[in-house]
């Protein structure tokens, strides 16, 4: 019995770094896109992430643990529209071989509204959503053809999904009074969004994140929040929220929670994934402009997780203490 338990450590030992080893690795910039990623690799793939979750993509300054990454890549996926302008230069010095993939390809780019060029924010639409998962999939095909049939299989799973994520928005937003549809955040994330579901946006930043906030722009936006009346205006999860909090707090109306763009959410928050995060950004919207938010019950910022430990963490924890007390009480025998 005790060399069969010294067996079983040492196969767990052996085999554990190997089997990582050999699947191959896709890196995604952001964390829509490593989720997309994941929802169609299933375990067969690895999947890392540049831009950690929370983290700004606009600003993001790459690290030398992030070239090492980019070369151990055998797939890339870049969102591109200006919105990982860091990536080229990321991957030209590493040297990598790996294929890079334009997950936007096929996408009809809006203009972005105070620059010369396209809006990044493409994935806020889950129209394109499937257009994403659709270049994904190819990808990850061309990558592994011997899985073909299973990342099929889970795509179709995962772009139903998106689907009926997409008419969810398109039903939910519909229930707010026509001229009270109009999203104040903190940047321009929402185009597509607004575009897609039939909301008017205004932000205090332009598409990127990286301008300075001019007093124009604020004094503009006040006049807006005034005159249309909106009962919330809305922070975003990647950005302070400071001003927002005060453009709020002079004008009297309700912060109707953090939304995501840039970013999914931790894990065990309201925006999880790609679809949860729109989900969760559609039912803030709704709540905060049908005017169901009052001062005292102002949402919350979701972007944090939960409560404690997850269920799945505890239910790992027990187990390993119970393999452990099997072995003491087998090596003692
Ligand atoms: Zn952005």
């Amino acid at each position: 019995m005790k060399n069969y338990t010294l067996y079983i450590i040492t196969f767990l030992l052996l085999a554990a770094p190997q089997i990582k080893a050999e699947k191959p690795t896709i890196v995604a910039t952001a964390s829509m896109f490593s989720d997309m990623a994941k929802n169609i690799a299933g375990d067969k793939m690895n999947i890392e992430l540049i831009v950690p979750i929370g983290g700004d993509p606009h600003l993001y300054k790459p690290t030398p643990k992030d070239a090492k990454m980019v070369v151990n890549a055998d797939l890339i996926l870049k969102n591109g529209l200006t919105f990982e302008g860091w990536l080229d230069e990321l991957i030209e010095n590493s040297g990598t071989k790996a294929s890079v993939i334009l997950t936007t390809q096929g996408i009809n780019p809006i203009k972005s509204l105070t620059y010369d060029s396209p809006d990044p924010h493409a994935w806020m639409n889950a129209q394109n959503g499937l257009k994403y998962a659709e270049n994904i999939k190819n990808g990850i095909v061309a990558l592994d053809p011997a899985n073909k049939d299973f990342y099929e299989k889970n795509y179709n799973t995962y772009s139903a999904e998106i689907k009926q994520l997409d008419e969810y928005i398109l039903t939910q937003i519909s229930k707010i009074p026509e001229a009270q549809r109009i999203l104040v955040t903190s940047h321009d994330a929402f185009q597509y969004y607004g575009k897609r579901y039939g909301i008017q946006l205004e932000s205090v930043l332009g598409t990127s994140t990286d301008a300075d906030v001019q007093t124009q722009d604020i004094l503009q936006l006040i006049e807006i929040i005034r005159q249309s009346k909106v009962a919330a205006i809305f922070t975003e999860t990647t950005i302070n929220p400071k001003q927002m909090e005060q453009i709020a707090k002079d004008n009297g109306v309700v912060v109707g929670g953090s939304l995501y763009a840039d970013s999914i959410g931790k894990p065990g928050s309201d925006g999880d994934s790609y679809i949860n995060m729109l989900k969760a950004n559609t039912d803030k919207i709704v709540a905060g402009l049908t005017g169901k938010l009052s001062n005292a019950t102002e949402a919350n910022n979701d972007n944090t997780p939960s409560s404690g430990f997850p269920l799945s963490a505890i239910l790992i924890g027990l187990l390993l203490v119970g393999a452990m007390l099997f072995m003491f009480r087998k090596m003692n025998r």
